[in-house]
């Protein structure tokens, strides 16, 4: 088993998120796992459920509420950037 399959399993991440990397950092006492989530998602627009245009991707890093082994542990991932005709810039749940 990988350990990105195991880590995913561990942590009970939702099936859509997918982990690509992990990266120790022993320096620092921190792992950083890269996710991925699927471009290929539709997105709609959380107050009206239209389907918005996505305007373009972000990065972020977040730090997850748990460690692994006394690790600090980080996620890094990229965000879609969504726009609604109606409501503008918009944001979604991105575990749900
Ligand atoms: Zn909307």
């Amino acid at each position: 088993m990988k350990d990105t399959t195991l880590l995913s399993m561990l942590m009970n991440l939702p099936a859509h998120w997918q982990m690509s990397e992990v990266v120790p950092n022993l320096y620092d006492g921190s792992i950083l796992l890269k996710m991925t989530y699927p471009r290929t998602t539709d997105y709609s627009c959380p107050q009206c459920s239209k389907r918005p245009k996505i305007c373009g991707y972000e990065h972020r890093t977040v730090e997850h509420t748990e460690q692994l082994m006394h690790y600090k542990t980080l996620m890094s991932f990229e965000v879609p950037k969504i726009y609604c005709q109606e409501h503008g810039d918009v944001s979604f749940e991105l575990f749900s």
